[in-house]
């Protein structure tokens, strides 16, 4: 009896399991609609599924209310050690477009990597750390109801000598925390929490961070609004010591994202075409030596904003994908140098062109 009804419920559970991942095959979900948390938790267990021999999934940390924060990591098996790629999506709650880019482009990578070269090329030679959703209790606040859908910070409390909810997880980096464009009232939006690193959230990507800072060439963290490619550092007085090249990567990728649909993107530092800042995750992946180090702020301008229309979605995911694409390709490039393995061949096929030229001469 026992055993039949362990049968009995091992055959459901493979069933139901099975209709989940059925119900998830690649076509089904859909890439132009916004997707609430567990949508997107669902949509990361199918992404390994289907792809179980690049995709694996990794818990780096708990938010403030114990949701596992995971990422997922992408890239072919090696035996050459390998690079690594980060991109974080979602760190405020109310950008609902970034989280809806993390999504396309692993779906857009794991789609191509077998027919692209580029792709493919570069998915055996770094593995792609991809985080949908770093702000998950703001974001699942800002599904909540019409009243909570532009909220853009963490869910943690204020103080005992103030009551409001919530710190701006991109001023509470320990680089340069609290210095500017922040703000001491716990009530405001861009509140730099009660001591650096003082939401889990920042805490866990510091620790990723930390642990992996030798091997991370570099860190792309998805806002939105604005257009615009933001380069460390957000302190009018502090540069990047690549500042020149890191702005030649990103005007490169503003081109990339401009033949995609004529869309504008401007480049440069946040006191340059913003507002300063400081306490932010590009700031402190620059500031432990992570070489490039880029915020995108996504479309559009300002008409819709944080609620930007669902038929933008993809085109916006688009242009932003051969921008990431083209600051990769340079990051890949400078590190995997193509030219060296195609040097040797070039000069032993001279040496060979040269020996039948003297034979067919004599
Ligand atoms: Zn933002």
């Amino acid at each position: 009896m026992l055993w039949s009804g362990l049968a009995v419920s091992l055959i459901l559970n493979l069933v139901t399991n099975n209709r989940a991942v059925e119900g998830l095959e690649p076509g089904a979900y859909d890439y132009t609609k916004y997707h609430t948390m567990d949508e997107i938790l669902e949509w990361m267990k199918m992404m390994q599924n289907n792809y179980s021999d690049v995709v694996t999934s990794i818990t780096y940390g708990k938010t403030y209310e114990k949701r596992n924060i995971s990422l997922l990591k992408i890239g072919q098996k090696s035996n050459e050690p390998k690079k690594m790629i980060w991109m974080d999506c979602g760190i405020h709650a109310r950008e609902w477009i970034a989280p809806a880019f993390c999504q396309h482009f692993v779906k857009e990578i794991l789609g191509s990597y077998k027919t692209d070269q580029k792709i493919g090329e570069m998915l055996k030679r770094l593995d792609f750390y991809v985080t949908p959703v770093l702000n998950m209790d703001g974001y699942v606040y800002s599904w909540k109801d019409n009243t909570t859908r532009l909220w853009r910070k963490t869910r943690s409390p204020g103080t005992a000598d103030c009551m409001c909810n919530g710190t701006d997880l991109n001023r509470n980096f320990y680089a340069n925390w609290g210095m500017v464009g922040i703000s001491r009232n716990c009530c405001s939006e861009i509140y730099n929490g009660h001591s650096p690193l003082s939401e889990p959230e920042a805490m866990a990507v510091t620790d990723f961070l930390s642990t992996n800072r030798d091997n991370i060439l570099c860190f792309l963290t998805i806002h939105s609004y604005g257009q615009l490619i933001l380069l460390p550092y957000g302190h009018p007085n502090i540069s990047a010591p690549n500042e020149v090249e890191l702005m030649k990567v990103g005007l490169a990728a503003a081109e990339a994202i401009k033949a995609v649909h004529g869309v504008a993107y401007t480049v440069g530092t946040p006191p340059n075409v913003l507002y300063p800042n400081s306490g932010s995750s590009r700031d402190f992946a620059r500031l432990i030596g992570i070489p490039f180090s880029f915020t995108f702020e996504l479309r559009d301008k300002g008409e819709y904003g944080f609620k930007l229309p669902e038929d933008q979605i993809q085109p916006t995911c688009e242009e932003a994908y051969q921008g990431a694409l083209s600051i990769i390709t340079y990051v890949l490039d400078k590190n995997f140098p193509r030219g060296a393995a195609t040097n040797v061949a070039a000069t032993l096929w001279s040496v060979v062109f040269a020996v039948w030229l003297s034979t067919a001469i004599v």
